[in-house]
């Protein structure tokens, strides 16, 4: 079934400031809560329960807008869709029977198969419709990379103007990228909660609407799909580990809301998978609140990691964030970039997968907590793989043959 060719019940109810619980109606443009914070969108939970089955949702398309009835948008003709698949799940078997675990025990949710080849394309399909429905026609955000890639392309397909700042370090690839798919890109002498400074300051003037992390309501909702698909993937049952690469923490927030709703309408029960949020050691802040025991993180200073992705000094969610790890049970952990780089490497050549830096950084993860018993190797850890390696600069290959020299074959032997 095409998920743009009919219509499905809705049933979200409100929003929620996520700090205060403070009401805002549906069917209105929103940025931040009255008190600075993420709004998350509330449901009928017990009429979509009762209106969807587990069953239904097998005749429908893999990607993520099979789950309609999770998602804020109430009219089809508002979905923007891409080929959206269902996110492969790929075992590292040697590697995990090496680490003393079974062929199971860790599994790549490989997430560079979406469109843009990330899955900033979950929530900014997500933003990008809700933008649609609610009117807007130009939308801003500051960027690392990934995410304005994917803002690009769904709203260039939607047909809204897009401006985008990018530190001036990203990769060239992902400026060309953004630029090639319609957007007006900047390079900015800073990082990004610079650029999102530029965002949030050229609201008025530029009449743009702010569509940074979590300073709109709806990519959460996009990223929630992550926690739903990984849920009906597995067969209603969830891992006892997760490892998600934490900047802006996202993902990590809108998972957590996912299992919430499922054992909500009685999809799953109570047990809830311990949440890792994983970050570079050049750029920690969840670890150092985590650590501190703090309900909050403050700035990190002069953050650096090559894994620009988790290149996130100051996140607005980061009490969700350290929330949903504290009440999963789970903990926060910094790797660095040299145990990132070679964990890639090795993910490469032992198991064939090319992980993006930021998902070869829940590899690394993995590897200490094993090694600290924070996890065991009898348990099963999904860990998230959020882009594909092929967007990142790669080490650089010397190895030269010369035909017209005598060759010795020999040698290859
Ligand atoms: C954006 C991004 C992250 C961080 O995701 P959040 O949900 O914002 O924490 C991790 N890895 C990659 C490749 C990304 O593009």
């Amino acid at each position: 079934m095409r998920p743009t060719s009919r219509e499905y019940p809705t049933f979200v109810t409100h929003l929620e400031c996520s700090l205060t619980g403070e009401r805002y109606e549906a069917g209105q443009v929103h940025g931040l809560s009255k008190a600075g914070r993420p709004l998350l969108v509330r449901y009928d939970l017990d009429a979509l329960g009762s209106q969807l089955q587990k069953e239904d949702l097998a005749p429908r398309d893999g990607g993520f807008w099979r789950y309609r009835e999770f998602l804020p948008v109430t009219q089809s003709q508002n979905v923007v869709a891409l080929g959206e698949v269902m996110t492969p799940l790929v075992p590292l078997s040697k590697m995990g029977e090496a680490l003393g675990g079974h062929a199971d025990s860790v599994i790549v949710k490989d997430e560079g198969r979406l469109p843009t080849g990330s899955f900033k394309a979950r929530g900014l399909a997500l933003a990008v419709a809700m933008a649609k429905e609610l009117g807007l026609s130009h939308l801003a955000m500051p960027t690392n990379g990934n995410a304005g890639a994917a803002m690009a392309a769904y709203a260039s397909r939607a047909g809204l103007r897009t401006t985008i700042f990018c530190p001036e370090d990203t990769p060239e690839v992902n400026v060309s990228e953004i630029a090639l798919q319609g957007a007006e890109v900047y390079r900015v002498n800073g990082l990004i909660n610079d650029c999102g400074k530029l965002v949030g300051d050229g609201k008025e003037a530029a009449g743009w609407f702010d569509v940074s992390t979590l300073k709109e309501p709806y990519r959460i909702e996009g990223k929630k799909t992550m926690g739903l698909e990984l849920a009906e993937q597995l067969g209603w049952a969830l891992p006892d580990v997760i490892f998600y690469p934490t900047g802006g923490g996202t993902g990590l927030i809108g998972m957590w809301k996912a299992f919430e709703e499922l054992e909500a309408i009685g999809w799953i029960g109570a047990k809830r998978p311990r949440m890792v949020a994983v970050q570079a050691e050049g750029c920690a802040p969840i670890v150092k609140a985590f650590e501190d025991g703090e309900e909050h993180a403050p700035l990190w200073e002069n953050a650096h990691t090559a894994a620009a992705g988790i290149r996130v000094p100051v996140a607005v969610g980061d009490f969700l964030i350290l929330r949903a790890v504290r009440d999963s049970g789970g903990f926060a952990i910094a790797v660095s970039d040299e145990a990132i780089f070679n964990a890639q490497a090795r993910v490469a050549q032992e198991e064939g997968l090319l992980l993006c830096p930021e998902g070869a950084a829940t590899f690394a993860a993995y590897e200490q907590a094993l090694a600290t018993g924070q996890v065991s190797p009898s348990e099963r850890a999904v860990l998230f793989n959020c882009a594909t390696g092929l967007k990142y600069p790669m080490p650089p290959v010397h190895r030269t043959l010369d035909r017209h020299q005598p060759i010795d074959y020999a040698a290859f032997a």
